[in-house]
């Protein structure tokens, strides 16, 4: 092909290469910049922002091309990584000056989603989780990291659905897959917007031997060895902060489905995908990046084990009572950097100098927390106390060998201290002599000349000189001065004597910076080799961080320590939603008990929309979680039991998988809560069944609290708008109703967000309907149909012959009284935010329109 022909040996190589990563932008440094090319450079000016050029403009195809500078490449790189793409980094093998031809270029580094490394502050309090996933038969081995901390698990699942949940559950950035990963579920995992890398085999390594040393699963050896692979094989270097595999088991941990989690806004804003106006937003009152991490953790994972919650419980009161302690600590805390970044980075050789110097200060606070730890009850913080290793001769070793305040650059000097190596000293005295030397040498060629205005300089290009105006020249003897530069009014001039001693100079700054960057590997492959006490170390303190995180929390927003139970008896007093209560401000929340006895195992809830049902729920379980992870609770009081899982089919119902209707949405959720609940399970069902016609959806509503009653046990809020519902406490003993209490107040309806027992003995649908701002012929028209309907109500179920109306009239009607559609409560919380007014009384009164 002519194409080929014409192709230079530059563009050969890179077509060389970029064969082997077509999925990837190819950075190709071409001295001074990286250069894009072809469709990346077309795509990549887009994304980037830069300037699109070609290359052999003349030529019959010219080539795209587009650069970045190499100083600047990684905010590029960044850019592109955070939205999804992967990049290759292709650096200059050899010096390009020594190189016969051409010069040997090679790929030093992938650098993808799951494996960024740099993750800038605004993520610090966050995991970069990157996965694996392998199948046999209808199990499957997952392995997660996190690159930058060294963090590595594995688990086996048994499902499609738990992978799912886990891999969403971790917001995992990549998912490497091998072949036993079907087509089927890659198209799935992609439509959840995942990242597929695959990696077909394993490369066994020392290295990954010892890293899956522990497990015992086989599925889980396989998932950790396509993992470790990729990453060895993606970024090329020592990746020796990798952590030895932990086997974890997610039914050892409080279970919820992905769906759960996002609609309960744990750690994710529905409306905005943030952080702010989360469960995680007001707990986290930790201090360091670590800590941030650990408490998302426990957010994902609350426990089941009473002693490991009575645990973190015994300690939270410790630093409750504590208040001095506490605020040291607190003061302590703030100076601890990453510690597991920072390690991350010593292992990945990224580390400067200014990291080992927040290394040694973090280490330095270490026996301070340890001092202020002594205060408190020894028995309660024996254990932790003793895991903060203050890795001391890791500190010693850094304040010795590292300026305090060393430059960015590793390679340019002025980073070891003086006295540490004898050899540096000897080059430092021959720099510092040299120039003392020359600063005589300057007094005694002008005594000698007779020229005052004689100096001595140095410059890059032409070393050290001695300049003189031109005024004076003819004062020198042209023997002994040797012309090197001239400038317009002065000329530069050099001595047998001062080459020789520049000579001396320039050797030893050239040896001193070459041998501060040997000493600099040397304190740093001494500090890689403490990395695993380091990482206990970071565990340790971000634990302690957490903890007194919870205990702040608890303090802020009045909190208490649930007790647990060994039976099934629920009983919280005057609990609330400490996130709605955080919007509204305390006066504005009207706190809620929730008393479900052991004999009682369904609460059946009524009352109109926007009255509080969906946040009593929420509530409920936000309390649940909080109670788990060993976190005091927003109550007065509460006894609980522990459960083992919690099952939501609550606000906004989204598909993210398939785009199935609500309604399917609705009955996938309740079936998965209906199989796989037991009697030590949570269940939340608000609203179920609103997606379908009046008579189904009751029916099946029905159906479902009888089957959950009679066979399942698990502890049951149902909230619904079917009144007819209410008459089943007859037969089910274990149901009780509850409703929210509003009150007609001059024609305004006013809800209380106040539960009650009983049911809800009025409908105020219309009153709804007239908040909406529906006309009032409509609504004057709803009441007479409401008045039919209560005159006949012993007939309920409703018929559409009992109405004496034309039935296209009706049906909107009808529904208008039934089911308005109810607001989300983050609707409203967000509305707060914003400048929007909403009522912040106790009570919400909706004016006569
Ligand atoms: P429902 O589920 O009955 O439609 P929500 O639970 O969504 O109602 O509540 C509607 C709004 O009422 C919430 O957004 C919140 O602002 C307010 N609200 C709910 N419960 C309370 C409460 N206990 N105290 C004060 N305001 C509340």
């Amino acid at each position: 092909m002519a194409k080929t022909v014409k192709e230079t040996p530059m563009m050969q190589q890179y077509n060389a290469i970029k064969e082997k990563y077509p999925d990837a932008f190819l950075f190709y440094r071409l001295g001074d910049f990286y250069e894009l090319f072809n469709d990346d450079a077309i795509k990549g000016a887009q994304l980037l922002e830069l300037t699109l050029t070609t290359r052999n403009k003349n030529a019959d195809n010219p080539i795209p091309m587009a650069g970045v500078p190499h100083h600047a490449a990684q905010n590029y790189i960044d850019i592109l990584v955070d939205q999804g793409y992967k990049v290759a980094i292709v650096e200059q093998m050899e010096d390009p000056k020594l190189a016969e031809g051409m010069v040997k270029r090679d790929v030093v580094q992938l650098v993808t989603p799951g494996t960024k490394m740099d993750t800038g502050s605004a993520d610090a309090k966050k995991n970069n989780y990157i996965t694996a996933l392998t199948s046999v038969g209808d199990e499957f081995g997952l392995a997660y990291a996190d690159l930058s901390t060294g963090e590595l698990k594995a688990t086996v699942l048994a499902s499609t659905d738990s992978v799912i949940n886990e891999v969403m559950n971790l917001q995992a950035k990549e998912i490497v897959v091998d072949n036993s990963i079907t087509d089927d579920f890659i198209a799935t995992l992609k439509k959840l917007g995942l990242l597929i890398s695959s990696q077909a085999d394993i490369v066994t390594t020392a290295e990954l031997s010892y890293l899956s040393q522990d497990l015992t699963r086989d599925l889980e050896k396989q998932a950790v060895g396509h993992l470790v692979t990729y990453l060895t094989v993606t970024q090329k270097r020592s990746l020796d902060h990798l952590q030895k595999v932990v086997s974890y088991e997610p039914a050892f941990f409080l279970k919820m489905d992905h769906n759960s989690r996002y609609n309960l806004e744990l750690a994710q804003n529905i409306r905005t995908g943030k952080k702010q106006g989360t469960l995680l937003w007001l707990l986290d009152e930790t201090k360091t990046a670590m800590g941030g991490r650990m408490l998302k953790q426990w957010l994902d994972r609350p426990l089941i084990d009473r002693t490991q919650i009575e645990a973190r419980q015994a300690k939270v009161s410790q630093l409750l009572d504590n208040y001095f302690e506490r605020a040291s600590l607190q003061d302590e805390l703030v100076k601890v950097y990453d510690l597991e970044r920072l390690a991350g980075r010593v292992a990945f050789g990224s580390v400067n100098g200014r990291d080992m110097v927040q290394l040694k200060s973090s280490l330095l606070q270490v026996p301070k927390l340890q001092a202020v730890l002594a205060n408190l009850d020894n028995q309660v913080f024996n254990a932790l106390t003793e895991k903060l290793d203050p890795v001391a001769d890791v500190a010693e070793l850094i304040e010795a060998a590292i300026t305090d305040e060393p430059p960015l650059s590793v390679t340019d000097g002025g980073i070891i201290k003086d006295n540490y190596s004898e050899k540096l000293d000897q080059y430092r005295d021959v720099m510092k002599n040299g120039k003392q030397w020359l600063a005589e040498l300057e007094t005694k060629e002008r005594e000698a000349t007779g020229i005052n205005g004689l100096k001595i300089g140095y410059n890059r290009v032409f070393g050290y000189y001695i300049e003189v105006t031109k005024s004076n020249i003819a004062k020198l003897d042209p023997n002994r001065y040797e012309r090197k530069q001239t400038l317009t009014n002065a000329e530069r001039f050099s001595t047998p004597e001062l080459k020789e001693r520049e000579a001396l100079i320039l050797e030893a700054q050239e040896k001193s910076t070459v041998l501060e960057y040997e000493i600099f590997a040397q304190v740093r492959d001494v500090v890689k080799a403490a990395i695993t006490r380091l990482q206990a170390l970071a565990k340790a303190i971000a634990e302690l961080d957490v903890l007194q995180s919870f205990a702040v929390v608890a303090e802020t927003y009045h909190f208490v320590k649930p007790l647990f139970t060994k039976g099934h008896d629920l009983d919280i007093t005057q609990g609330r939603h400490p996130v709605v209560e955080k919007v509204l401000g305390r006066q504005s929340y009207v706190p809620n008990d929730v008393v479900m006895p052991t004999d009682e195992t369904i609460m059946l809830i009524t009352g109109p929309n926007m009255s509080g049902k969906s946040t009593y729920m929420r509530q409920l379980a936000l309390i649940v979680i909080l109670a788990q992870m060993g976190s005091f609770v927003p109550a007065e009081a509460a006894t609980m039991p522990i459960f083992d899982q919690i099952f939501t089919r609550i606000g906004a119902a989204d598909d993210l998988i398939s785009g199935n209707s609500t309604f399917m949405v609705e009955m996938a959720e309740a079936n998965n809560a209906l199989k796989n609940a037991t009697d030590k399970s949570l269940i939340l069902f608000d609203e179920l069944g609103r997606g379908t016609a009046t008579y189904d959806g009751m029916a099946l509503a029905q159906a479902i609290i009888e089957f959950v009653h009679n066979n399942v046990h698990a502890k049951t809020l149902f909230s619904t708008h079917y009144h007819e519902l209410t008459v089943l406490a007859d037969e089910l003993p274990q149901l009780q109703n509850a409703h929210v209490g509003a009150i007609e107040q001059n024609g305004n309806l006013v809800f209380l967000h106040k539960m009650e027992a009983g049911p809800a003995d009025q409908s105020y649908g219309i009153n709804v309907a007239k908040l909406a701002g529906m006309p009032n012929v409509l609504l004057q028209r709803a009441s007479t149909i409401l008045e039919h309907l209560e005159d006949s109500a012993n007939e309920l179920p409703m018929s559409s012959a009992t109405v004496e109306v034309e039935s296209v009239a009706v049906e909107p009607v009808v529904a208008v009284v039934n089911t308005p559609e109810p607001q989300p409560v983050h609707d409203e919380q967000l509305a707060l935010f914003s400048d929007e007014v909403v009522d912040p009384k106790n009570a919400a009164v909706i004016n006569e329109l």
